[in-house]
């Protein structure tokens, strides 16, 4: 295992939504680096996980273990954010599979008999243009 601290963030492929969600896993973990999985909407395909897309899944657990595994991650973070490409539903649609998407998380962690902490966290833009995530959901 590394002895660099690490902590992981599954986020949407967007990339205004980057920085903010590892600005966030760093406040959260004190973390140096943050490993980064990515899917376009990545709370929808983890709410349709198991149902429709379990090549998707099965990729994201992969991940995830290796992160886990190899870099001892101290923290799962998941990030949904308005005006999704990925998934072009309103923002309380978006925070509530938000919610059941860390749930998914959760159990995934669970399943590598690990337990660390997974926050959701919603990504907006403010008037000033700049993208800030706001905690959602604590799983600790
Ligand atoms: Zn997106």
């Amino acid at each position: 295992m590394s002895k660099e601290k690490f902590a992981t963030i599954l986020t949407c492929m967007d990339g205004r939504v980057q920085k903010p969600g590892a600005v966030f896993m760093q406040e959260k973990t004190n973390a140096e680096y943050v490993d980064t999985i990515t899917e376009p909407g990545i709370v929808r395909v983890l709410n349709e996980a198991g149902n429709t897309d379990t090549h998707r899944l099965s990729q994201i657990r992969y991940k995830l273990g290796i992160s886990l595994n190899n870099h001892g991650s101290t923290g799962v973070g998941v990030t949904a954010h308005e005006h999704c490409a990925g998934n072009d539903v309103d923002n309380e649609t978006q925070i509530n599979q938000l919610s059941s998407a860390c749930s998914v998380v959760r159990e995934l962690v669970a399943e590598g008999n690990f337990s660390v902490p997974v926050w959701g966290m919603f990504i907006t833009q403010q008037t000033s243009g700049l993208w800030v995530a706001e905690q959602k959901v604590a799983l600790e």
